[in-house]
């Protein structure tokens, strides 16, 4: 126990330094001000290759820490706040997501994470897709990238957390 704690303090804290703060009012701060400062998010795989969902587990990570800015994954759509969804929507997944969508209490946010997310991405056109996220649910953020970095999806989070 006191060489973990020995090796705790050398380490010290690994996180990122801080970037500055997202320009502008917090996402969905005119639908409801109680979304800022603090977000519950639900992740959801529409169809993802699984490279967006590496990338948003190092977002939630040591290194890149998006909890430090008020944001959290939940483990039920009931308990979010946001939706943060990857992949091009599936055909099997399409009403899964819109399901999901309804089961989030208003007002909520959907993020598209990557661009398979945005615009289907390499899958456009495959037979098993049935589209954008955007053509499935309202959509209020987009995060361009195949996958999008880290910093990317964090600074999307703090869009919302407005911090
Ligand atoms: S955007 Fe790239 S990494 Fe993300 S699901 Fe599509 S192909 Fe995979």
């Amino acid at each position: 126990m006191l060489s973990l704690w020995r090796k705790i303090r050398r380490t010290g804290r690994v996180a990122e330094p801080a970037p500055p703060r997202p320009a502008g009012p917090p996402l969905g701060a005119g639908a409801s001000a109680g979304l800022a400062g603090s977000v519950q998010v639900r992740h959801v795989d529409a169809g993802s290759c699984n490279g967006c969902e590496v990338e948003i587990g190092s977002a939630f990570g040591p290194v890149y820490d998006a909890d430090r800015y008020g944001a959290r994954l939940v483990a039920s759509p009931r308990h979010a706040d946001a939706l943060l969804v990857t992949g091009p929507v599936t055909r099997n997944m399409a009403e899964p997501l819109r399901r999901t969508y309804d089961a989030t209490p208003a007002p909520r946010l959907v993020v598209a994470v990557g661009d398979c997310a945005r615009d289907c991405g390499v899958f456009a056109g495959a037979y098993g897709v049935a589209g954008a996220v955007s053509d499935v649910v309202p959509v209020d953020l987009e995060i361009p990238g195949c996958p999008p970095r880290p910093e990317a999806i964090v600074e999307g989070l703090r869009k919302m957390t407005g911090r």
